[in-house]
Parts: structure tokens; sequence; C-alpha cells
């Protein structure tokens, strides 16, 4: 097939090509991105370069192109970019799972790779089932969490989704029914900590987990809360026996000023997931880790294995790159870098609640969120944001921007001017 043209790419993309949350054919056109370097997209159809304000939804920390992490994918490429894990096993994945424990909270000992967040969580709740399944408590199998998350797509992540944004309705009798407690207020109030004490106490002996999202929930309404909330739950887990999962997969890795959000509380889940800028944003691949409890519950079961095994486990290239990632952002002041980010959003957003229709201005670490009073015209906003030379990706009532760490000031001020932009006109 010769090279495509843009308008020829288009035309076969409408008709062929599913995009995420999308109609089939598609009704909105894509931008054609042709490469990206540094914090930069290129465009295809000769208009220029955008400055990313969402790091690839939130995966990219390092920027594109990195000449670390291609060397990184390189050396890899040229021994193995894949063998089965089954039977077999390799330094990338090994030297991975060692960093992740030695750099996630204490008590984290134990690391089933995974091919995608959702299958990350897949696998967190596989692993809490089936721990009180061999503790002979088979009854506890329901969930519990707190509206406004967003855990992914497939099936028991949507469980757990918030039920408004997350189409629960268009699923209803097919997935499971959680346990939901209200969305989580900004600061602490003791009335919501007994909410959930009380919550937790009431269904404890049909819940295997408590899932939640630490200190930002990201996909589900980009909303801020409390840390003293997090040892509200390990408290009233541990008095009432369920398991505590923290889906760190948009907070992990510096993105809210400490290395995971647990940090915040110093609380150590149990049972604890990343993803997304696990590779830096180079590939796919994501982590469920536990501790020797979980580990050794389910060992002593009938079944003493945990029952998955993707075919792409602990697939090396992305392993490699994950410990090249890891390794550059621990090997730098990352801390320095998103507070610097944080002030420079601080500075550049304050502007924003002065605009008509907006409702809340909010930022923390390297995140920054403008909430208007109606939903937003998306094709509108990423326009005005396009025509400040920044890509942002709207939703619902939510502007927000999650820059790579190495984006510099003046082009963290650039996104900013890009978020008013575009709330003025979204
Ligand atoms: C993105 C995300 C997921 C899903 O990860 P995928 O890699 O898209 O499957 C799960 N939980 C949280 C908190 C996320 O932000």
């Amino acid at each position: 097939m010769p090279d495509l043209s843009v308008p020829e790419l288009l035309e076969l993309d409408r008709r062929h090509v599913w995009h995420p949350y999308g109609p089939m054919p598609g009704r909105i056109e894509p931008l054609v991105v042709e490469s990206a370097n540094g914090v930069r997209l290129r465009l295809a159809d000769g208009s220029g370069e955008l400055v990313d304000g969402m790091s690839s939804w939130w995966s990219a920390i390092h920027g594109y192109n990195n000449p670390v992490l291609n060397e990184a994918a390189r050396e890899q490429l040229s021994r193995m970019s894949h063998v089965m894990f089954g039977g077999l096993t390799h330094e990338p994945a090994v030297r991975l799972a060692k960093l992740l424990v030695d750099m996630s909270p204490d008590g984290l000992e134990h690391v089933f790779l995974a091919d995608s967040g959702s299958v990350s969580v897949e696998v967190a709740v596989k692993m809490c089932l089936q721990y009180w399944r061999s503790l002979g408590r088979p009854g506890k199998q329901r969930l519990l969490t707190w509206r406004g998350g967003y855990h992914g797509d497939t099936w028991q992540p949507m469980s757990v989704c918030d039920p408004e944004g997350g189409m629960h309705e268009l699923w209803t009798g097919v997935l499971q029914r959680q346990v939901f407690a209200d969305p989580p207020p900004a600061g602490y109030e003791e009335s919501y900590a007994e909410h959930l004490r009380s919550l937790i106490e009431r269904h404890a002996h049909e819940l295997a987990a408590v899932i939640v999202e630490p200190v930002v929930q990201g996909a589900g309404g980009m909303r801020f809360h409390s840390p003293a909330y997090l040892r509200v739950l390990r408290e009233a887990c541990d008095a009432h026996d369920v398991l505590l999962v923290f889906d760190e997969i948009a907070t992990g890795f510096g993105r809210t000023g400490t290395l995971f959000a647990a940090g915040h509380a110093a609380v150590s889940p149990d049972v604890m997931c990343v993803g997304k800028a696990l590779t830096g944003g180079y590939m796919t691949m994501a982590a469920t880790l536990c501790t020797p409890r979980v580990a050794d519950g389910i060992s002593r079961g009938e079944v003493p294995v945990l029952a998955h095994g993707p075919t792409f486990m602990g697939n090396p290239l992305a392993a490699a790159v994950a410990c090249a990632s890891i390794e550059l952002l621990l090997g730098q002041d990352w801390l320095a870098e998103v507070k610097r980010i944080e002030a420079g959003l601080r500075e550049g957003l304050a502007a924003a609640s002065d605009i008509p229709g907006v409702k809340d201005v909010r930022v923390l670490g390297a995140i920054g969120v403008v909430q208007l009073d109606h939903a937003v015209d998306m094709k509108a906003a990423t326009a005005a944001a396009v025509r400040e030379g920044v890509w942002l990706r709207p939703f619902r009532d939510l502007i927000y921007t999650m820059p790579p760490y190495v984006t510099g000031d003046a082009d963290v001020a650039r996104i900013a001017r890009a978020v008013c932009a575009a709330a003025r006109e979204g």
C-alpha cells in the first residue's frame, strides 16, 4: 500500500477504525499525528506542532522520543522483544518487579505483571475474591468503592466505576452489583468518615475488598480528596476483615507530588495497581502488587494458584522500558519538577476563576483542572486549545491538563493559557 495522504488516511480511519468511546463510523475528525518529540506532537497536515497537555492519557511523563527510553527499547529489541512467561523468566521482568517493590508503599512484595490497567484491576479483584475463598469465606465477593471513580473498561473495573458516568444503566443485570459510598468530599469531614466506616461494617460479611483511587479520582471526574480518608479506610478494613486495594494507575510515579498517592497518608494497601506512566508512555504494561498475607492466603486454598496468565505477560520489551523509565524518574529530582509544574499551573490557571461558566479551578502536583458549570463543547474547546498550540482532551464538564514532567516553564504557561481559552469557548 502506498503512503496515504492525510485525506485518504482520515477517510479510511472513519470507515474502519474504532476510537476510544466512539461511534462507528466516527463522527469527529481526529488530528493525524506524524511524530512526537519532547513535549510536542507533530501534525501530519503540515499545520505544525502542538504542546501535549495530556501526556497521552497521563503516561508519557518523560516526553516523547526520549533518548534513554529509546536506547532501552533498542537494546532489549536486539536481545528479544518477547518470550512467554510460563516456565521462563528474564532480567527485565525480574528487575522491574524489584524496582516496583522497592519504591512502593511498605508491605507490597509480590508483583503480577499485566498488559493494561484494566487487566491489572481484574487481577486485583481476582486476588481478593480468591483470598477469601481460600480462607473458606466465599460469601465475601462484593466490592465497595466511593462514587466518582474510574477503574477501567473491562467488566469488573466497570462495576466499580462511577455509576452515573459509567453507563451502569446500560448494563443493569450484567454488571456485578457493588456497594457504593457517596463521593469523597475535598476536605476532611468526620460525618463522611463515619459514612465510610458504617458502610464497611454493615457490608463486611459480603465484602472482599474496598477499592479506590487514592487522593485523585481521575477519569471519573478529576476530583481531589483529603488523604485522611485513606487512613479511615485502612482502619475500617482492618477492623472488619476487608482487603484494601489502591488503584494508583493514574496517580502513580509522582503525578500528585508523592511517588504514590498512598504516600500522602502513609497508608499501605493490601493490593495496589499501577499502569499508565509505568513504561513512560512507550507501550502497554501494568502491574498488580500484593502483600505476603494475600499471596499466602491464596496459596493455602484448595486451588493454590492464581489462575491468570496473559499471553504477553511480563513482555521483555515493555519491562525493559519500564525499568529505564523508573530509573530515569528516581535518578532525578522528580519532586522539584512536579512542584515546578504545580506552581506554573497555579499561576497560569488563576485567571480561569474569572471566566463566566467556570465552577472550580484546582491544582495538585502536575494536574490542573478547570471545571465548568455546564458540559464542555468538546469541539469548540479542543479547537480553542489547538489555536493556542496545545493538545487537550476535555470531557464532561472538565478541561484539564496532566503535562509531561519535562514540560518547560514557557510551555506550562502556554498549556494554562490554552486551558483558559478552552474554558472560555467551551
Ligand atoms: C486509566 C485507568 C485505568 C485503566 O487502565 P487501562 O490501561 O486504560 O486499561 C484504571 N484505573 C485508573 C485509575 C485509570 O486512570
